[in-house]
């Protein structure tokens, strides 16, 4: 681990152990239903309890007073802008999204939208996102895949430079679900230092799910870090289609029903880059309102997966330097045939708890440290 890299960990820790000491004096409850800061986890999580960890600090869900945020769009005041700014302390482990909980702490009021981006960043489609929601004045979240993040570490930069949230995808899209215990730790956790080194500073703990794939097994897991798992309500399927128009009638034609919600997007996706700019102008003609989330303190990275992310970057950054004119997004070599299964992305029922198409175990261990082997999103997204 560089030393820079301590600093950061040290950073994180105090920036942690600040938001715990400012939590509930700081923050203004809102009110919703929402579990008390301090109530104990098992009151509001709607399951069974996985024991084996502490819970310290109850979760707790409350809006922030962000004028910077909020005040709106000052060239343009027809823009949809952002309504509010709601901050998560997911200190506890905590989950959003009716895949997980019956009755999950419902933070959104009717009309109100969260939106999310998965599975980025790629320059060619994230960029043309971040300007359109920029001319709108739209905060969005971002759960960035670990090897895209290595791969392109400025488009991530620039994600977080325009004000977004950006949370965790693991670390190559592989479905948790289908991997035994030490294996989907890696993914998570590799996927978590590969987009903080990328970053260079503290993300979110906000994570989730490939294919929204999760098991109690895992969920448990990644609550135990101190994340909140987020799932969706509102599921655009750009996947499925090159079409704006058609990413456009899918997300407003669920919004007719669920009026409010987290909408699941996919920063590598033209249908998504080509149909926002549209959407937020029938959002706002629609009157619904953007609501912005982050996360109280930044997510804890384990010094060991650290190291590894850190050697695929530095390799990264080496290629990249070798190779100038290779001014792409995702130029992973291809270096042979990929052994962990190539499940097409998302599975074709993104709201589906089980996955449609899980990914093999792998047949040998992994070399987490050269991310060539693994070539998913060279299929997925067709680039070459
Ligand atoms: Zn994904």
């Amino acid at each position: 681990m560089s030393a820079s890299r301590c600093t950061w960990l040290a950073l994180a820790f105090a920036a942690v152990a600040g938001a715990m000491l400012v939590s509930g004096n700081v923050r203004a409850e809102t009110g919703f239903d929402v579990p008390h800061p301090h109530a104990p986890h098992g009151t509001h999580d709607g399951g069974g309890h996985d024991g084996g960890y502490a819970l310290s600090v109850g979760p707790a869900v409350a809006t922030v007073d962000r004028p910077d945020i909020t005040s709106g769009c000052h060239a343009r005041p027809d823009a949809l802008g952002t309504s509010r700014v709601v901050e998560i302390d997911a200190t506890g482990g905590l989950e959003f999204g009716e895949q997980y909980l019956k009755d999950e702490p419902k933070f959104l009021e009717p009309g109100e939208v969260v939106l999310t981006f998965d599975d980025g960043p790629s320059r060619r489609y994230t960029v043309p996102i971040l300007n359109a929601l920029d001319a709108d004045c739209v905060k969005a979240t971002f759960f960035s895949v670990g090897r895209m993040a290595i791969s392109d570490p400025a488009t991530l930069r620039e994600v977080v430079r325009r004000g977004h949230t950006v949370g965790t995808h693991t670390w190559s899209h592989k479905n948790l679900a289908s991997l035994g215990d030490a294996a989907m730790k890696r993914e998570f956790e590799l996927g978590l230092s590969a987009v903080a080194a990328a970053v260079g500073g503290p993300v979110a703990p906000f994570f989730r799910f490939p294919y929204l794939g999760h098991s109690k097994a895992t969920r448990d897991y990644i609550k135990s870090r101190g994340f909140g798992i987020f799932g969706i309500h509102v599921d655009s399927k750009d996947f499925r289609t090159k079409s704006p128009g058609i990413v456009l009638r899918n997300v407003l034609a669920q919004l007719d029903r669920t009026k409010k919600g987290i909408l699941l997007f996919h920063d590598i996706q033209p249908s998504t880059a080509g149909a926002l700019a549209s959407l937020l102008a029938e959002l706002k003609a629609r009157g619904y309102r953007v609501v912005h989330i982050e996360s109280a303190h930044p997510a804890i990275t384990l010094p060991e997966y650290d190291a590894i992310a850190e050697k695929a970057l530095a390799s990264k950054s080496a290629a990249a330097a070798k190779a100038p004119l290779a001014d792409r997004a995702a130029t992973w070599p291809i270096s042979g045939p990929d052994e962990h299964g190539s499940a097409p992305h998302p599975a074709p029922s993104a709201r589906a708890s089980k996955p449609a198409a899980p990914a093999s175990h792998p047949a040998k261990p992994h070399d987490w440290a050269n991310p060539g082997n693994d070539p998913w999103q060279l299929r997925s997204f067709g680039w070459d």
